[in-house]
């Protein structure tokens, strides 16, 4: 076939399963991921709002991304309260400006906040019955996800989205995988390049490539905790340094406090930390003021991935049970809303209010993103 008449093919081919983007009328950007533009938009036949993930093809020779692959295969897995539900996926047509390529969306449930947003918005103060609701809905989420053997592995406040009513939806899968319960005689060989770094969990940093449900586990103790400080509790720039925080914030990571650790391909080849200070949860804990929340917090951010809490503890945890109980986050997103709306147009980054003394043990640096790369067949699972 001549370029022109495939350049024709092109246009009048009608895509299975995957419907024309005209229905939908593009209202503003609300997020710019690493790999594409979000926008929110009206679907003119149903006269609901929808959320557009666009999918950036880098590389016009290798097709359609694996990563927005996956996204899809799994989304198109999981049904839950707290995931957010893809709707469809579309195109548009191709014209001459665009070579007669197709741009591609997933069209998705709309949310009107990120946790991100929330949590950096100085006007929001979370009471502990918020952040009990927002907590509960994480491991509700993750619980989900992981008795449906997918690993999230990029939780993180951006990509936690919720609704107006304050309903918690766990988004962003284009990291996630499936796992396998590992077999005795075999080990998974997954890719340990995985979670933004501030909320990527000791075993990752060591190398381990047999990993589980445990390492969203850690981020979602991460988030728990920065629904207090405001701010991510480890804020590294290197690889090591996220090691050392976590040493200084958790306890020393030792062959006593978690034996199969000396495994890890780079315990003995990295220098961590030697000499304990007061641990920096210990810190916090004087702050949270609440013995529950302390307690939980500490299980979620243990050291050895083995002894960590699963989502299923988690949400049996007494914190879940006291009072004050998970209140209606909707009511107070609906008090704020128009302060948290304005603060969509500031800055993504979180404000980092000096004056609290708990600030002083986290190292500023630029918001990490994690690079998407893959191990070749090891890390496919399709
Ligand atoms: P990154 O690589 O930066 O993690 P990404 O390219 O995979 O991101 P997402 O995390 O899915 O993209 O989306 C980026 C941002 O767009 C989110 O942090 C959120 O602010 C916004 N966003 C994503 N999905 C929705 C949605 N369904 N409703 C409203 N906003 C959304
Ligand atoms: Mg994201």
């Amino acid at each position: 076939m001549s370029s022109q008449g495939l350049e024709k093919y092109i246009m009048k081919y009608n895509f299975a399963y995957c419907g024309e983007s005209s229905k939908y009328q593009i209202i503003s950007k609300v997020g710019q991921g690493t790999f594409g533009e979000v926008f929110k938009a009206r679907d003119t036949t149903y006269a609901t709002i929808v959320a557009m993930k666009k999918i950036i093809i880098e590389n016009q020779t290798e097709g359609f991304p694996i990563t927005a692959l996956r996204e899809i295969r799994i989304f198109q897995s999981l049904k839950h309260e707290n995931v957010v539900k893809l709707i469809e996926v579309c195109h548009t047509k191709g014209t001459q400006s665009t070579r007669y390529l197709p741009t591609y969306y997933l069209v998705l449930e709309y949310c009107d906040y990120d946790l991100a947003k929330l949590i950096s918005n100085t006007k929001l103060t979370f009471r502990l019955s918020d952040i009990k609701t927002i907590v509960q809905q994480l491991l509700n989420g993750l619980y989900y996800i992981h008795s449906n053997n997918i690993l999230h592995r990029d939780i993180k406040p951006a990509n936690i989205l919720i609704t107006k009513n304050g309903v918690l939806k766990l988004a962003d899968f284009g990291l996630s995988r499936a796992f396998s319960a590992n077999q005795s005689d075999k080990e998974n060989r997954y890719t340990n390049r995985v979670v933004t770094l501030w909320y990527r969990p000791p075993e990752l940093l060591l190398g381990d490539r047999n990993y589980g449900p445990p390492i969203d586990l850690w981020g979602a103790g991460c988030i728990m905790a920065e629904m207090w400080t405001k701010s991510p509790i480890m804020q590294g720039n290197s690889e090591q340094q996220q090691l050392t925080l976590i040493s200084k914030f958790c306890g020393l990571i030792t062959t006593e406090v978690w034996p199969s650790v000396k495994s890890l391909d780079l315990f003995n080849k990295i220098d961590l930390p030697k000499v304990q200070q007061r641990r920096g949860i210990e810190k916090l804990k004087t702050y949270i003021k609440n013995a529950y929340a302390c307690d939980l917090l500490e299980k979620l951010l243990i050291l050895d991935p083995s002894k960590r809490y699963d989502a299923n503890s988690a949400l049996d945890h007494d914190f879940f049970y006291t009072d004050p109980l998970p209140s209606d986050l909707g009511k107070i997103l609906t008090q704020h809303s128009q302060s948290i709306l304005e603060s969509h147009t500031s800055s993504r980054r979180p404000a980092r209010d000096m004056q609290h003394p708990y600030h002083r043990i986290s190292i500023g640096a630029a918001r990490p993103t994690v690079i998407r790369t893959y191990d070749g067949y090891q890390d496919r699972i399709y």
